[in-house]
């Protein structure tokens, strides 16, 4: 199948070379001329653990093609993916603006039949806007579906080819049989292709962000709780992940969540909520914690150091989102910065491929190593904010040979308690007792 996708970023690039690996012939379009050279030449221009391997083998089996021109990209399409951004307006709301801009320019260009399928997180009601943005121009013979990506950053590639259902939307009966006929290669051991009308689609993928950004909200309260109580967070997680109801999954407490969906979609959620005169508490509460939830580890910084962190060295592992990604938009570690360098601090970081992009954000505001040990130069204190497996067993030797104090504030629980204290370091996590 002939197959266009609009916007090459995490989900672009991912869906396009997904697509392509099963055999599809597919041109992505993005307006970034320089993303679109790089990616001709055979850069990829995200980190994805999978993705390289795969990109490159299609573009040499000449199934992906880029290009900056959504007249041409389109040309020979049976099915065109919006694949672009949708960030919170000044309100909370999602700006639609990308998704009708293009919608609209594709209604200018349309001459037969294609499948417009939204694939960008979007507001009940949008499929509607794009149909009606396309068919102003007079255009009929298409269908506009509502196709909302589950992939995580990080394990995208994995997601993309084995996911656990595909949402599909829409009342055509002629595109639900393109859409089954494309999807058939990802659900071939037994995962649903579940079809429903667009606007559930729609807010089943805002209901599924909001559903676990409070499900990991819940247990980081849960987790303060445990440390006024004296209770240890990992125990009473284990307590309850056993029970099928709740699962296991996602519920490791730590310094909030961050990325470029979790805090957007709530919000955005909330917002399509008060428009139809309803106020959704939960996602209010959801937001309030988790943004006092990344500077969790602030006042305990402060607390060990007496209150002043004026000339204090700190050494920084992590600064993406989360760890397998280098997207570093709403990551917890960047607020974390921000906090220690306003209060007379500075700071060393390392993180295994988020630099480059933390570097364009924040260029000399920290400074940055080259290791991971490194980094722990002179440090009064070490500091992590992302799970890396690399962090989870260190050489702890190394650690003690270079920082200037056995002290580590983990933002994410990677070491074991006991072990730490026997090892002789002030230890301070989320949800359990500090080691000292
Ligand atoms: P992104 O910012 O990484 O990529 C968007 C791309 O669109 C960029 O490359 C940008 O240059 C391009 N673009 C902007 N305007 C354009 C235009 N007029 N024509 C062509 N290209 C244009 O965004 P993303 O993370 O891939 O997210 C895209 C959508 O998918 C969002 O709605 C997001 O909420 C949703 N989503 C993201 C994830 C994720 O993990 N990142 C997961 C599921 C869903």
């Amino acid at each position: 199948m002939k197959i266009t996708v609009v916007g090459t970023g995490y989900v672009g690039l991912v869906t396009g070379t997904c697509f392509a690996e099963t055999g599809n012939n597919v041109t992505c379009v993005d307006i970034d001329a320089n993303k679109v050279k790089k990616l001709s030449s055979g850069q990829v221009t995200i980190y994805e653990p999978g993705l390289e391997k795969l990109f490159e083998r299609n573009l040499k089996e000449g199934r992906l093609h880029f290009t900056t021109d959504l007249a041409a990209g389109i040309k020979d399409a049976r099915i065109i993916f919006l694949a672009l951004p949708t960030p919170p307006g000044e309100d909370g709301s999602a700006d639609l603006s990308y998704i009708l801009n293009v919608s609209d320019h594709l209604g200018k260009l349309l001459t037969d039949y294609k499948v417009i399928v939204d694939k960008s997180t979007v507001p009940v009601g949008t499929a509607e806007k794009v149909y009606a943005a396309i068919a102003k121009h007079g255009v009929t013979e298409f269908d506009v579906v509502s196709n909302p990506e589950f992939l995580r950053e990080g394990v995208a590639v994995e997601d993309f080819m084995k996911p656990d259902r595909v949402v599909i939307g829409t009342s055509s009966e002629r595109a639900q049989k393109i859409m089954a006929e494309l999807y058939a290669p990802f659900v071939r051991q037994g995962n649903p292709i579940l079809f429903m009308d667009e606007k559930s689609a729609e807010l089943t993928k805002y209901a599924a962000n909001s559903f676990l950004a409070t499900k990991i909200t819940f247990m980081n309260e849960i987790a303060i709780l445990c440390e006024k109580l004296g209770a240890d967070v990992d125990m009473v997680r284990r307590g309850i992940g056993s029970d099928d109801r709740i699962g296991k999954r996602f519920l490791f407490p730590g310094i909030g969540y961050g990325g470029s969906c979790f805090p957007k979609d709530v919000q955005a959620l909330v917002k399509s909520s008060e428009e139809v005169d309803y106020e959704f508490k939960i996602l209010n509460a959801v937001t309030d914690v988790n943004e006092k939830q990344k500077l969790f580890l602030v006042p305990k910084i402060q607390a060990y150091f007496g209150g002043n962190l004026k000339g204090k060295h700190f050494a920084l592992w992590g600064l993406a989102f989360k760890p397998n990604t280098d997207d570093i938009r709403e990551a917890p570690a960047l607020y974390i910065i921000d906090a220690l360098v306003a209060a007379g601090a500075t700071i060393t970081v390392f993180d295994p491929e988020a630099m480059e992009n933390v570097k364009r954000v924040i260029g000399d505001k920290v400074e940055y190593a080259e290791h991971q040990y490194e980094c722990l130069q002179h440090a009064d204190a070490l500091i992590i904010a992302t799970e890396w497996s690399v962090f989870r067993t260190p050489d702890f030797d190394a650690i003690i040979n270079t920082l200037q104090n056995k002290v580590i504030f983990d933002g994410r629980n990677l070491f074991d308690v006991k072990r730490m204290q026997e090892q002789g370091f002030h230890y301070e996590s989320v949800g359990r007792q500090a080691a000292s």
